[in-house]
């Protein structure tokens, strides 16, 4: 039999929906800021490349969370370095063959900036709508996510801002943060009133074996999301679940879970292999945050292709599927069923 020929995952149209806005800054976007900052006196931080430097990838839960709170959260401070940052990360998306991203990121004041979270939320849309600009062949679309951390109140402020901003394209909501904290049947009236307003809803969903409970899993199927991030550690009853829950999305980072050793064992391991071939559910490979495991989407199905065997029409068709469930609407998955390949 010949050869199939090679996939040029790179130029291959990409869907990416499982994205963290500050966890996709590149260390190269990162160390400009740092020296624009540096050179006003404005930071007295260490330089990114070394706090992060290239190459290091293996952020654990113990290490990632406070890289955020303890260093980048501190340089990306202000208006100025959030509009630079989120423009380099839809550009670094375009440039990866990324031709639809649903970016999420948790609504946050920047005090210093005097920038509440409705003007950070503002700013990242139009830094979005202005990054299309330049890269016209990707659209973008924002999720806004709710910390585990956050008090019910938090978590209606969320949602009033998720409603307030859905005509300039935030189109859903999330969950996200330390899975060793917080309890999500908190969330639930929250999570309602999202639903009532026509807002999507996608879980971080056993990403940790602190968050995979089953009481935590059936109060988050409860809420019937429209699609799950991470499914690592579910046991088979929750799994028979969403097996049959056609339609439902599975947001899938290999790399991430990898790295960050989520998972026991390498990609082989990975439940990607158990999941892509399930009637029912649609897989879609993510990246997470490509910015701290260094692998572009490009880069994640050139991993599938090589751990998981997948023929050429295999992935395009997967690929392909993901259209399902987006959170755009018609008129965007139209343009995509006519773009991929
Ligand atoms: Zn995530």
């Amino acid at each position: 039999m010949a050869e199939e020929p090679d996939l040029d995952f790179k130029s291959m149209p990409k869907i990416e929906l499982h994205a963290h806005l500050t966890g996709s800054i590149s260390r190269k976007c990162l160390h400009e800021i740092w020296e624009v900052k540096r050179a006003a006196g404005e930071t007295d931080l260490e330089d990114p490349l070394i706090v992060m430097p290239p190459g290091r990838h293996d952020y654990d839960l113990k290490t990632f969370f406070p890289l955020f709170s303890t260093y980048i959260y501190n340089l990306v401070n202000d208006l100025k370095s959030l509009e630079y940052s989120t423009k380099s990360v839809v550009k670094n998306f375009a440039e990866d063959g990324v031709v639809y991203v649903e970016l999420r990121t948790t609504p946050r004041a920047m005090t210093v900036a005097g920038l509440d979270k409705s003007g950070y939320v503002e700013a990242v849309l139009r830094a979005i709508k202005a990054a299309q600009l330049e890269a016209p062949s990707l659209h973008a679309r924002l999720i806004l996510s709710i910390d585990r951390r956050n008090s019910i109140e938090e978590a209606h402020g969320v949602i009033a801002l998720a409603k307030g901003f859905q005509e300039q394209g935030v189109v859903a909501i999330d969950i996200c943060g330390d899975p060793t904290k917080g309890d999500v049947s908190l969330f639930t009236p929250a999570i309602e009133e999202a639903k009532a307003a026509g807002l999507k809803v996608t879980i971080h969903f056993a990403e940790a074996e602190a968050s995979a409970s089953e009481a935590e899993l059936n109060t988050i199927l409860s809420w019937l999301p429209d699609r799950l991030g991470h499914v690592i550690h579910v046991p088979e009853d929750i799994k028979r679940q969403i097996a049959a829950r056609t339609g439902i999305g599975l947001e899938l980072c290999l790399s991430c879970n990898v790295h960050a050793k989520m998972i026991v064992g390498s990609f082989e391991a990975h439940h990607f292999g158990e999941w892509w071939r399930v009637d029912g559910p649609v897989v879609v490979p993510c990246t997470d945050d490509v910015g701290v495991f260094g692998s572009p989407l490009s880069n994640e199905w050139r991993l599938i292709q090589e751990h998981f065997k997948l023929q050429r029409a295999e992935i395009l068709g997967l690929a392909r599927k993901g259209i399902d469930v987006i959170f755009a609407g018609d008129d965007e998955k139209s343009r995509l069923i006519g773009l991929m390949w």
